[in-house]
């Protein structure tokens, strides 16, 4: 996950490295190391050039640390900075309510479906929830058979209704349906398009209306970078949602999407898909993410 990156940030510390004093010179060699490592790894220029700002002012406001070698100093800044531009602190989730209503939105590929049953899968085990999973992509029925599938598998309860053409319909069905056997938690898998269209955003925005969710989420595949951040922003106009899913993590994937989400929409990351296997999930922690990516 995020090695270049995490090579690239490497190497701009190593400029102040071995020194025993900062001094603006080397900070500004050492910041703009970490400009263009943030630009490569698909952040937008303006961010980044704000992001170095501010650890460039940091850096220099901060030579009273004498506890600190340089190189470790750039570092800390670097790696609090990260984790305040992702978020600060983790994000809560919001699944009470008879039942909570849970929506996933997001174009088609993006991991909604596999999101959907791995979230069941998590609250059924570490929060004793009876979760209903919905089917509700009224144009692909194999996405209909896919959750079906996962339901099996992870011994959750699927709802779907193959002779509905409207998601709203399916989803207050399926709500009545929760209510009647006990599930507090439905979860409802939308359709999405490979690209955004104003058919699915009114579709999305109806079923939105219609269920009042405790808890709308935004599926977003972290390897498709900048196109990641404008399709988070598209979604938020229509739904205003509470918060973002980052799937595919495991992957190949530049790091882009995962610092500027938050600061480009300003919604919390929640989850993360770390895999296709059901137990590939992580709660979002910005501190630890920073981490991760300083290696
Ligand atoms: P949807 O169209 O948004 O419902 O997307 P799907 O849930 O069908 O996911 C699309 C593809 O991405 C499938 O092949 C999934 O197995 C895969 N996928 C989903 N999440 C992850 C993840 O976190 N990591 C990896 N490697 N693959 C994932």
């Amino acid at each position: 996950m995020f090695e270049s990156l995490s090579d690239r940030l490497d190497s701009a510390f190593h400029i102040l490295k071995g020194r025993n004093k900062i001094t603006e010179i080397n900070i500004a060699e050492s910041v703009k190391e970490i400009r263009r490592a943030l630009v490569d790894a698909d952040v937008s220029y303006k961010i980044a050039k704000q992001f170095t700002d501010t650890v460039k002012e940091k850096a220099l406001g901060s030579d009273v640390l004498v506890s600190l070698k340089p190189g470790q100093l750039m570092t800390k800044i670097v790696r609090d900075e990260m984790a305040s531009l992702m978020g600060g602190e983790a994000a809560d989730f919001k699944i009470e309510g008879k039942p909570a209503v849970v929506l996933m939105s997001g174009l088609q590929g993006s991991g909604k479906t596999t999101f959907s049953a791995k979230l069941a899968n998590y609250l059924k085990t570490k929060k004793t929830r009876k979760p209903l999973l919905v089917a509700c992509d009224v144009y692909r029925p194999a996405a209909i058979d896919q959750l079906h599938v996962l339901g099996e598998q992870i011994g959750v309860d699927v709802f779907s209704n193959k002779e509905s053409k409207d998601p709203v319909e399916i989803s207050k069905a399926a709500i009545a349906h929760a209510k009647a056997n006990g599930h507090n938690l439905v979860i409802i898998d939308t359709a999405g398009r490979l690209a955004i269209d104003e058919e699915m955003m009114r579709e999305i925005k109806a079923v939105h209306t219609a269920v009042e969710p405790n808890e709308t989420l935004f599926v977003v595949d972290s390897m498709t970078g900048q196109d990641a951040v404008n399709t988070a922003k598209a979604f938020n106009d229509v739904l205003d949602y509470d918060g973002v899913i980052l799937t595919k993590l495991d992957g190949d994937t530049r790091g882009g999407a995962a610092l500027t989400i938050k600061a480009v929409v300003d919604k919390p990351i929640k989850f993360v898909g770390t895999g296709e296997k059901m137990d590939a999930l992580d709660v979002f922690h910005p501190s630890r993410m920073a981490d991760r990516i300083l290696g």
